[in-house]
């Protein structure tokens, strides 16, 4: 089957109404305090704080498309506590307490992007229901008691995560062969579409100029080259995450990858209680290739999973559209997962990207030789991490600028973290293809041989992403 509109951006714009009008393009060259690069959440959210700090500040965002183009207008909303990084990296460099007081923060984000949305009057359909991820093969369900244990170790338990058996997950969402899961309530369903639009005009309401239809070429110290103009700034921030590697001198800095959802007819009472999804959970599995889903506002299940992972080159689609193979890819396993979803029509498909460094970790960081500062690489978790990110920044430049408050922000495990660059093509482009389908073959293999081992393929590709 397929989708009634493939691409438009996403499903989120066409469910209040279409796209947005433009704002006004860089009418040539500009000076001001602060450049930033890119209106998603990370811009967005990083003039945000920076102007309830220091209102005199004088911000100028640049946008290639419009405020909330990229995957911030897109991705499954998801607003999510958990620190899907790897612990052990970070600590390395840092040391157990700084992950502890990492994971603690993205916690306390959540509330944060709650708090402000009610504040600022930014209506983004926000429940928080908390996260289930659902084991259905044998495999998966050690996989899931791997991840509790695992995250007790670092000082994460009831009840901020909890082991849920097979009952007591079916009491949540009866889905199909589901085994067990694990459910923190440290997340929250919101559309995202509708949180960056309100964003972006409350930003505006704070003086910040937001320039769209300008293409950044170039990005060197106190210089940000568009092909509308130049802006001339003390700092400059790079807030692009996925489409970074259009942008000149950053072409192997961050993996483009591809994410893909598709939005279902809203469903009926009838529905929902044969799927036994009583709350506002998010819910994801722990497949290899795993899935991301929400039940939205309107009574439709949101689902995301992987689909084409990368494209050759780190190019990036024009306006969303994904293919059609994807699309079946993503009916097949809401099916599989919900039988009596069989027929459900899809009214929405869409991708976006999002960014991966070369060790699979966020980071924020703000140069301050040259002023230029950056944030993201959040590998699919940059709803909740773009907030603290962006406080992290404001944080970083109020200090550069003399300021005497002190941000806690500022020494996490993730500031200033450099990481290797990406392999060259065609490597990439072999590297990450032979990955997902590695994975695929090893969750296919998980499910028809019915055991526990999860399989050696996906241990060895994940070892040879670096994600291990
Ligand atoms: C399908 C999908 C599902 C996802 N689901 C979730 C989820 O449920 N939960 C979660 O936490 N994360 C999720 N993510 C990831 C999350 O959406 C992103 O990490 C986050 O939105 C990144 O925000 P950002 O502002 O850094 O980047 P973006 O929102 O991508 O914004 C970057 C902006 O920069 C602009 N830009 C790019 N190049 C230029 C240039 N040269 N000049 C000027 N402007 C430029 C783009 O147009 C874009 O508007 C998902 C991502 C996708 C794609």
């Amino acid at each position: 089957m397929t989708a009634g509109v493939n691409g438009d951006v996403s499903f989120w714009y066409a469910d209040f109404g279409g796209l947005p009008q433009f704002r006004a393009a860089l009418a040539g060259d500009t000076q001001c305090d602060v450049a930033i690069v890119g209106a998603g959440y990370t811009g967005l959210w990083t003039a945000y704080y920076l102007m309830k700090s220091d209102p005199t500040l004088r911000i100028v965002i640049v946008e290639k498309e419009f405020a909330g183009f990229g995957a911030s207008g897109r991705n499954g909303g998801w607003l999510s506590g958990e620190m899907g990084w790897s612990r052990e990296r970070y600590a390395e460099k840092t040391g157990r307490q700084s992950v502890i007081d990492l994971q603690m923060a993205m916690w306390s984000t959540v509330d944060e992007v709650i708090d402000v949305c009610a504040h600022e009057g930014i209506d983004a359909d926000i429940i928080k229901g908390g996260s289930l991820q659902v084991a259905t093969t044998a495999a998966q369900a050690v996989r899931v008691r791997e991840y509790v244990r695992h995250e007790a170790e670092w000082g994460v338990s009831a009840p901020d995560l909890v082991f849920l058996d097979r009952s007591e997950t079916k009491a949540r969402v009866d889905a199909a062969d589901v085994l067990c899961s694990s459910f923190t309530p440290h997340a929250a369903r919101i559309q995202p579409a509708k949180l960056v639009q309100g964003l972006a005009r409350v930003v505006e309401g704070l003086g910040v100029r937001i320039c769209e239809l300008t293409t950044v070429t170039e990005i060197s110290p106190h210089r940000v080259v568009t092909n509308r103009g130049t802006v001339s700034a003390e700092y400059i921030i790079r807030a692009t995450e996925g489409f970074t590697a259009g942008i000149k001198g950053y072409r192997r800095e961050w993996l483009p990858m591809n994410s893909a959802m598709i939005a279902t007819e809203p469903l009926s009472h009838k529905q929902w209680s044969q799927i036994g999804w009583n709350g506002y959970e998010t819910l994801g599995d722990a497949a290899h290739g795993y899935m991301y889903a929400q039940r939205t506002r309107e009574g439709r299940i949101a689902i995301g999973g992987r689909g084409l992972p990368y494209r050759f080159g780190s190019a990036t689609d024009s306006n969303g559209r994904t293919q059609a193979r994807t699309v079946e890819m993503l009916e097949e396993i809401l099916v599989r997962m919900f039988p009596a979803l069989a027929g459900t029509r899809i009214d929405h498909a869409w991708c976006g990207v999002l960014g991966v460094p070369r060790d699979w970790c966020a980071t924020v960081g703000l140069d301050p030789k040259t002023g230029i500062g950056w944030a993201g690489g959040y590998v699919g978790m940059g709803v909740t991490t773009s907030n603290l990110a962006a406080r992290t920044l404001r944080g970083l430049i109020l200090a550069q600028n003399g300021s005497q408050e002190e941000f806690a922000e500022t020494s996490l495990p993730w500031v200033n973290r450099r990481v290797r660059k990406w392999e060259p093509e065609p490597f990439r482009w072999l590297g990450v293809h032979g990955l997902y389908t590695m994975f695929r073959s090893a969750d296919r293999s998980e499910r028809h041989r019915g055991t526990e081992k999860t399989s050696r393929k996906a241990q060895v590709a994940a070892r040879i992403a670096g994600r291990d």
